[in-house]
């Protein structure tokens, strides 16, 4: 039996509103992922209310980055490095007239995603396998999204190059950095500027219930991005263009 009081405490902190249909939903999703991650590696955290803060509190926290009326919107959003889910799975719960796509490069990862997201009744969700660098690059995605998140994947420069080729002019990335990744975010001016972004806003807050102190990075997508990018033979990764 999940007990849920942590959780309802930090959705009130959120100042988001929740059913039972939605608790339910993350009940079945931490069955299933901690089930599957005896066979596999999902998470590193299996005790239900650390996920409840360090997995669902904290994707959802997103809340403190956009505004109500963007939210409320029906977005078209990327999961950038998905893994198990984190942050699209709890924001589509909590947010589902979002049209949501969930990338990621492991097709183990992808495969889970598939089962649970079709077992929690989820619409509009999609799971692709595939390596954002190469996704980026093919006219079906690029510049189609409205929102791309993503959370330790890789550092500000590099992700910018994988990401904002998916953002449509007018939307954002925002990258879940922790509260002290100032330098790592500055470090990464160069590139957010080369592929047509500025940066909008560094939020920062601790995340509820817990002393974990949480940047969300958001980055405006101002100008197309040069064809250019994201540059292929894993250059975003190994060689990723830093500067001022
Ligand atoms: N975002 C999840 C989270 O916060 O729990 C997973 C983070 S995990 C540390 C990083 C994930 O990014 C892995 O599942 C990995 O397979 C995926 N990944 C790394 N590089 C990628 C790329 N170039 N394209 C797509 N996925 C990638």
């Amino acid at each position: 039996m999940c007990d849920d009081t942590v959780l309802k405490q930090g959705l009130d902190e959120l100042m988001l509103d929740y059913t039972d249909e939605q608790l339910s939903k993350l009940h079945t999703y931490y069955e299933r992922m901690v089930e599957v991650n005896k066979v596999m590696n999902l998470t590193a955290i299996t005790e239900y209310e650390e996920v409840c803060v360090k997995h669902w509190l904290d994707s959802v926290s997103l809340v403190k980055a956009l505004l109500p009326k963007e939210l409320n919107k029906p977005l078209r959003v990327i999961d950038v490095g998905t893994g198990a889910g984190f942050p699209g799975v709890p924001l589509k719960i909590f947010f589902p007239q979002w049209k949501i796509m969930l990338l990621d490069s492991l097709g183990k990862r992808v495969k889970f995603l598939e089962q649970v997201t079709t077992e929690l009744g989820l619409t509009d969700v999609t799971c692709i396998h595939g390596r954002a660098e190469e996704l980026g690059r093919q006219p079906d995605y690029r510049e189609k999204y409205d929102l791309c998140v993503s959370r330790a994947v890789t550092k500000m420069a590099s992700l910018t190059e994988l990401c904002l080729p998916f953002v449509a002019v007018g939307g954002a990335l925002i990258a879940y950095k922790s509260a002290d990744s100032d330098a790592e975010i500055n470090e990464a001016a160069k590139a957010i500027r080369l592929m047509g972004g500025t940066i909008e806003n560094r939020e920062k807050f601790t995340v509820p219930c817990s002393d974990y102190g949480r940047c969300l990075a958001v980055v405006r997508k101002t100008a197309s991005t040069d064809r250019k990018y994201p540059r292929g033979g894993g250059k975003p990764m190994n060689a990723p263009i830093l500067g001022a």
